[in-house]
């Protein structure tokens, strides 16, 4: 099924601000079913200069999937079709004949995925991924990056707020939070050599808010959260992998958030990794890939020079992107 019009190279690249040195290693398409972006509008920029890379949602494992029917919601599948996974194979490989001769790096295309990682499933999540990158490579091509990331914990998807309520009225919401970083946790262990960086790591505070526990203006949750932060962040100091700094928790409603020790500045809200644990992560050697995570037009780099202005005034003096599944950094000037 052709969601997209066959790729034009005289089609203008959109209008994205080029954020200073920051690359975006985090942006979804229409193929994942909830985003709004054409890929070759992403390639398109990327061919212009900007560095910004397609982090697509993998289909998730149909043995995983087979499960789903009996839990007492919808299931939402935040994933490409299965069926559709060649076609966007082919679109990237498209595009790269096409623009061969055009990229600034011969060798690689901004296309990686976004892996959950499931427990249990650590073996149909490798072969999701193997079998996306054998036929990149069939193309002379290669899966460029993996986005390691936690949508789930016991089978229960955390984005449906039907879903999340349901958890939090069988297990506390000090549970949730400790077994979602947990979980982190086991997917970098279970998945070495399928995690390049971690995609919005901490995100559950937004969902578990979003559920109606207010854990910003509770204690002992956000005690809960911020010592779970800060353990997961002590074990991926020691792993070879980057933790995100997702942008799309500023566009969020974190503005009245009480914790001033979480807000990069006061006049916005607080991101997924709040300010105190960017802090810590950096003091730990953590390093970082930026991701603005857009769906929809318009979105690409949101916040990068917020996030930039932050990241030189602690120090930091580089970030990183993926090519051809290697970490490279990249100067902060
Ligand atoms: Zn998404
Ligand atoms: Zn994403």
């Amino acid at each position: 099924m052709a969601r997209e019009e066959p790729w034009n190279y005289s089609r203008q690249a959109p209008d994205i601000v080029k954020a200073r040195s920051i690359p975006d290693m985090h942006a979804h398409t229409r193929w994942c079913n909830h985003a709004h972006n054409n890929t070759e509008d992403i390639i398109a920029t990327f061919l212009s200069g900007v560095d910004c890379h397609i982090t697509e949602h993998a289909p998730l494992p149909s043995d995983f999937l087979k499960g789903r029917g009996k839990m007492p919601f919808a299931y939402d599948i935040r994933g490409m079709n299965r069926e559709e996974m060649g076609s966007w194979i082919r679109m990237c490989n498209m595009q790269k004949e096409q623009v061969e001769g055009f990229a600034r790096e011969a060798s690689s295309m901004p296309c990686g995925i976004e892996l959950d990682y499931l427990q249990g499933y650590a073996r149909d999540i490798k072969q999701v991924a193997d079998s996306i990158d054998s036929v990149l490579r069939k193309n002379g091509s290669r899966l460029n990056h993996i986005g390691l990331v936690v949508h789930n914990i016991s089978g229960v998807p955390l984005f449906n707020r039907h879903a999340m309520a349901y958890l939090l009225s069988e297990v506390s919401a000090h549970d949730v939070i400790r077994n979602y970083f947990e979980s982190q946790r086991r997917g970098i262990e279970e998945m070495e050599g399928y995690c390049d960086f971690m995609c919005h790591p901490g995100i559950i505070h937004y969902l578990i808010n979003r559920a109606g526990a207010k854990m910003m203006e509770d204690e002992h949750l956000s005690g809960t959260y911020i010592r779970a932060y800060k353990d997961f962040v002590d074990f991926t100091a020691s792993k070879d992998i980057c933790l995100e700094i997702n942008t799309s928790g500023l566009e969020r409603d974190f503005l009245h958030c009480p914790r001033e020790e979480w807000h990069l500045h006061p006049d916005r809200p607080h991101p997924h990794m709040p300010y105190e644990i960017l802090k810590y992560a950096i003091k730990r050697g953590v390093r970082f890939t930026v991701g603005s995570d857009w769906h929809n037009p318009g979105e690409g780099q949101r916040y990068f020079d917020q996030v930039h202005d932050v990241l030189k005034q602690l120090g930091v003096k580089e970030v990183y992107k993926i090519v051809n599944r290697e970490k490279v950094a990249v100067g902060i000037s």
